[in-house]
């Protein structure tokens, strides 16, 4: 192919244009949308909210799985386009807004639904504040499968004492069971980002199912102060909050040294350590 086939090889795979600043790389290879598909745990019955649905490459797709698609972009321009080849579908609803501002309680309100099944081919830029998002609002969601950066697909699932493992490990096993299940290549999406990507399907079920609502947001806290500092010890992170003598305590009874760092921790004994702090006064 000569050098002006190419450019125009790859512009009728990119399309006319697209915005590198919200992350706008397109899935164009019809055997990762294939595949994506098969990995997510759809339920006829599902309404699906689609995080950026760009061009419309897997919105289809989904239409096909479930009852209903509630595609959520940010980009106008894509936004009418997806209304325009949606036109006539009353499956798929086109909702042109930023997700980071969506109530997905509200929308499984408006579908008479308890929960919704979460898809996305999820704009890099705000992949870690996309997950805190929909884990805030976890109660709403039955299901996700999410592709994004491979690198924070292994952070998701890491394990303790792992270079990986740090607050979106916890955050993210805290109220899910993550797995990676497709590697997708850069070569899969127009443009080709410079970074390899994964899909993470997420099992929606809580590690600590007894404790209440409330308590799974004051872990998450804990849990985020414990890492505030990666270099510094859990002494340190925690010092300005709780007593010096009541972190020895706390790590005494759960059997850790006094220099313990946060990665160091299993889920369960960030937990013990949490409990047993908040048990008493601070
Ligand atoms: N789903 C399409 C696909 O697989 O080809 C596009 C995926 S592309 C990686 C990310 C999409 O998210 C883009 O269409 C982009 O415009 C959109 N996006 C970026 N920031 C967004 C935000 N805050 N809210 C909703 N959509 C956003």
């Amino acid at each position: 192919m000569d050098g002006e086939s190419k450019i125009q090889n790859l512009k009728s795979k990119i399309g006319t244009r697209h915005r590198p600043k919200l992350g706008q790389h397109f899935l164009h290879d019809q055997r990762f949308r294939t595949k994506i598909l098969e990995e997510l745990d759809l339920r006829a019955d599902d309404v699906v909210i689609e995080i950026g649905p760009g061009r419309g490459a897997m919105t289809g797709l989904l239409t096909g799985r479930a009852r209903k698609v509630i595609a959520v972009e940010v980009d106008r321009e894509l936004a009418q386009q997806l209304e325009a080849d949606f036109a006539g579908q009353p499956a798929v609803q086109i909702i042109l807004a930023d997700i980071l501002r969506v109530d997905l309680a509200a929308i499984c309100r408006q579908e008479g639904v308890a929960q919704a099944f979460v898809f996305g081919n999820l704009p890099y830029y705000i992949t870690s504040p996309i997950l805190h998002k929909l884990f805030e609002q976890r109660d709403s969601i039955r299901s996700m499968g999410l592709l994004m950066q491979r690198e924070v697909a292994e952070r998701l699932t890491a394990e303790p004492g792992t270079r990986d493992y740090a607050y979106l490990s916890i955050a993210t096993q805290v109220f899910s069971q993550p797995c990676i299940a497709v590697a997708v290549p850069p070569g899969a999406f127009a443009p080709a980002p410079k970074v390899q990507s994964a899909l993470v399907t997420f099992r929606m079920k809580a590690k600590f199912d007894q404790w209440p609502r409330e308590k799974g947001d004051e872990f998450l806290e804990f849990v985020k102060r414990c890492f505030a500092q990666k270099r510094k010890n859990l002494l340190n992170n925690l010092g300005g909050i709780y007593l010096r003598t009541r972190l020895l305590e706390a790590f005494e009874a759960a059997g850790k040294p006094a220099n313990l760092r946060a990665e160091e921790l299993s889920l369960e004994e960030l937990a013990a350590v949490f409990e047993s702090l908040t048990r008493g006064s601070k």
